[in-house]
């Protein structure tokens, strides 16, 4: 278990529990320099699979946060004057690095974050996938231009970079979280802070090993290792311009809230609680298969996890039974396992809450269809929860209205469509939902109704594609541009109009009766 207590309230600034363990001791990166961090505060990072101490990192505070963000600014006027061209090779030469480096980046993944390692890759080449479409700024960045807004007189619409940007990140993509800012904010012209979640923070470490072997100029990227206090630094330093949050619901509220009060943009990405909904004529192997990969998968620690699943009439007698069967044949083990389905739960303290989840759908009067609490042979001292399915919950369950983030599927049983969209819309969330259907018009009727940012058909996990926007909706997202895609140049540039004309330039007609003078 990590010494960082998960209760502290938002507000609460106080540093967590000094850990004591001979581990390695994280620094800070800034400045293009790897320095202690001035704070006495330390947090155990573990392995979830077995509890080994891996390192320990930082709990820094305001005036690491302010030494980063002083070499930020000061690395900012260059970067910012360099030809478009020129940071775009760095972010190719990124791109180069992430896919030599991809088994380290996975190994890194899975040490600390628990996924198996399969899907490690798959979140390390999703990271790529970001960069790549960063490396696109030659065309994405450009603007617009109106010749003869009035006679002579043009206008154009530039971007500009926006300043020192900083991201705060969760533990459950340490690799592809990053990569969802930092690209797009550098390409962009901006220098970058970067706080990842106190209990992944190895991968990030890696990640400014790779800017410092490629050459990255010095503070245009610095790493702020730390949690609450750390936190409150970025979202109060005068001198950072936008802020990038993705975590809970609750964080995300606090990040938006404080960061907008002290004139910030801000895109805060919250938690979520994704419905994937099954009608009569789905394609049952095919949507079980998906349905346990979305739900399970990562040990149900994905923002795009499936948690709740709806039937629709007869789809409950479909899929049931081999949903049942199916799930009973998954391995929860070490990630490093082959032979592991999914990994551990990111801490014991993880387990506890998804334990009393269950406990408590159990209460109220669901059925633990698969009971998931005692997985066999997992390994000593891990955060294991087998896959276990909930059946029969109701509305006003906390199996249906909480967040669990866990592999805990919750499953509701309704006779239509409608039924089943009003469950949807009437959670508060909004990220990611799924429908599995050969009926188009139920799924043009499912789309346009849905109050959620992204929508799967017959697909487990509707993740956006890089070159797209990725949200959700309602509290599931605060804020306005969208991550990546086009969204992405939009939060970390800043729109310039300059409207013109030249007293002795062609357009105002004067050059050509000069020229026609002459003659
Ligand atoms: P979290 O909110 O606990 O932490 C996220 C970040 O905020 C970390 O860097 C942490 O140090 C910081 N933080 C945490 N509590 C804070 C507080 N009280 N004050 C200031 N800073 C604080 O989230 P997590 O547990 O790391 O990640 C899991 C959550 O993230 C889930 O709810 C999941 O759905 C969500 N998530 C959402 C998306 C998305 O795209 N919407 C993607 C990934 C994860």
């Amino acid at each position: 278990m990590t010494s960082q207590s998960r209760t502290l309230a938002p507000e609460d600034t106080a540093s967590v529990a000094v850990a004591a363990s001979p581990a390695r001791v994280l620094q800070n990166y800034m400045g293009g320099r790897w320095v202690s961090a001035k704070v006495s505060g330390f947090v155990d990072v573990t392995n979830p699979a077995n509890g080994e101490v891996l390192a320990r990192a930082p709990l820094s505070g305001r005036d690491d946060v302010e030494a980063a963000v002083a070499a930020a600014s000061a690395a900012w006027p260059d970067w910012r004057s360099r030809s478009i061209g020129e940071r775009t090779e760095f972010i190719y030469a990124i791109r180069e690095q992430f896919r030599k480096r991809i088994d380290e980046l996975a190994a890194s993944v899975t040490r600390e974050g628990g996924k198996v390692l399969s899907d490690a890759r798959a979140e390390v080449s999703r990271a790529i996938e970001v960069i790549e479409v960063a490396c696109a700024a030659p065309m994405t960045m450009q603007g617009r231009i109106l010749e003869g807004v009035s006679r002579g007189i043009n206008s154009e619409t530039i971007r500009q970079s926006v300043g020192v940007c900083a991201a705060i990140t969760p533990f459950n993509f340490p690799a592809m979280v990053p990569m969802w800012f930092l690209p797009f904010a550098i390409v962009c012209g901006n220098t970058f802070v970067l706080k990842p979640s106190e209990q992944v923070p190895l991968t990030s470490e890696i990640i400014c090993h790779i800017l410092d072997d490629i050459g990255l100029p010095p503070g245009v990227v610095n790493l702020v290792h730390g949690a609450h206090d750390a936190v409150n630094g970025i979202l109060d330093s005068p001198g950072i311009r936008a802020v990038s949050f993705v975590g809970s619901v609750s964080t995300a509220k606090y990040i938006y809230r404080r960061a907008a009060e002290n004139g910030k943009r801000v895109q805060a990405l919250g938690g979520a609680k994704n419905y994937m909904i099954v009608m009569p004529d789905a394609v049952v192997d095919k949507t079980v298969s998906n349905v346990l990969s979305s739900a399970f998968g990562n040990a149900g620690q994905r923002c795009m996890a499936g948690s709740v699943l709806v039937t629709v009439g007869s789809a409950q007698a479909k899929i049931m039974d081999r949903l049942k069967a199916e799930t009973e044949k998954l391995i929860a083990g070490d990630g490093t396992d082959p032979k592991a389905s999914l990994g551990p739960v990111i801490s014991s303290a993880s387990c506890d809450r998804i334990h009393q989840a269950i406990e408590t759908g159990v209460k109220e009067g669901a059925e633990l269809l698969v009971d998931g609490r005692r997985p066999k042979q997992t390994p000593a001292g891990g955060n294991f929860v087998g896959p276990t399915i909930l059946n029969n919950v109701k509305p006003e369950m906390h199996a249906a209205t909480d967040e669990i983030f866990g592999p805990v599927l919750s499953v509701m049983h309704v006779q239509t469509l409608d039924e089943a969209i009003d469950l949807v819309n009437r959670d508060a969330r909004g990220n990611g939902t799924s429908i599995f259907t050969e009926n188009g018009a139920a799924v043009r009727e499912y789309s346009r109704r849905v109050e959620v940012g992204m929508v799967g058909v017959n697909i487990g996990v509707a993740a956006s594609p890089a070159y797209f926007p990725f949200s959700g909706w309602k509290d599931s997202f605060f804020g306005d541009l969208h991550v990546h895609g086009w969204d992405a140049v939009e939060f970390f540039t800043r729109k310039k109009t300059v409207t013109s004309r030249y007293f002795s330039g062609g357009e105002t007609g004067k050059y050509f009766v000069e020229q026609g003078d002459k003659k």
